[in-house]
């Protein structure tokens, strides 16, 4: 974005001339825009679980409930309290990353321990969605496995989030390639428009639609995964179509042992 304003020029009192200032103010705008979504971002997502959370403790507190509606309501708390420290951590997470405080602590790791693992969380708390893996057990990968349980997280909680109730997620590894493992995290659900493909990856993008608004989000889970996938020197991409659903892919360098031992 190119800014152009007028500046007189004055020499001694006596105006001498016009001067034609160009700025390019692409990087401010950016930060502005930045701005914007993340106040407007933190705001909704702080106010909407908070909200619940006050109707529900207030039920609790004045009316005389059954010890089913009880459990209920508690049980509500907890999911919105869950998705305020979701949003929290988020925010620190985007916050260290670009301030380089992140560190990685990388070792050889079983990504089929990663990848089971992260399923089985998921699959215990969402029995509506069908969830299977396909990784070879002895297949190891050069990464910090917080780090990599906490991008295959996001990817699988939008996949089941953005997917009707009875979906199918498949992960599935493949490494027929000479140097690259990819990782590919596959869903029948909403789907994503061509046209919000290149922004996907943005900080606070979300998709602008219906669906997406229903459902709330932050935004920064598929920014913190493209972090975390380049930061194992990989990358991460998505093939979708909108009603047939999303395949997310990351791709990471092939470990070889004997390369890490002689270094
Ligand atoms: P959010 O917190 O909004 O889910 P993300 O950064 O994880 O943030 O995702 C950005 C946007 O990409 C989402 O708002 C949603 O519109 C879209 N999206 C991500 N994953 C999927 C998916 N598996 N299916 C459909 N849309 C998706």
């Amino acid at each position: 974005f190119i800014q152009m304003y007028a500046e007189k020029i004055h020499l001694r009192g006596t105006r001498h001339g016009t001067m034609l200032v160009f700025r390019d103010v692409t990087q401010e705008t950016e930060v502005d825009r930045l701005k914007t979504e993340l106040v407007s971002t933190v705001s909704h997502e702080l106010r909407t679980p908070l909200t619940s959370i006050i109707g529900f403790t207030e039920l609790l507190r004045y009316r005389s409930l059954q010890p089913d509606r009880v459990d209920q309501y508690l049980g509500m708390i907890h999911q919105e309290t869950l998705r305020l420290e979701d949003l929290i951590s988020n925010l620190l997470d985007v916050q260290r990353m670009e301030s380089g405080q992140q560190a990685y602590e990388y070792q050889p790791e079983r990504l089929h321990d990663i990848l089971s693992e992260t399923i089985a969380l998921h699959q215990g708390a969402s029995q509506h969605h069908a969830l299977t893996l396909e990784c070879d057990t002895n297949l190891l990968v050069y990464g910090d496995r917080n780090r990599l349980s906490q991008l295959f997280t996001n990817l699988l909680h939008n996949a089941i989030k953005y997917s009707p109730d009875g979906g199918k997620v498949a992960v599935c590894v493949t490494h027929d390639q000479a140097d690259t493992i990819e990782i590919s995290v596959q869903d029948k659900g909403i789907g994503i428009p061509e046209s919000a493909i290149s922004k996907l990856f943005d900080k606070f993008y979300r998709v602008d639609n219906s669906a997406s608004r229903k459902i709330g989000g932050t935004g920064l889970g598929l920014a913190i995964c493209k972090e975390i996938a380049e930061g194992h020197g990989g990358s991460i991409h998505v093939d979708s179509s909108v009603g047939d659903g999303s395949t997310f892919t990351i791709t990471l360098p092939k470990y070889v042992a004997e390369d890490k031992m002689s270094s």
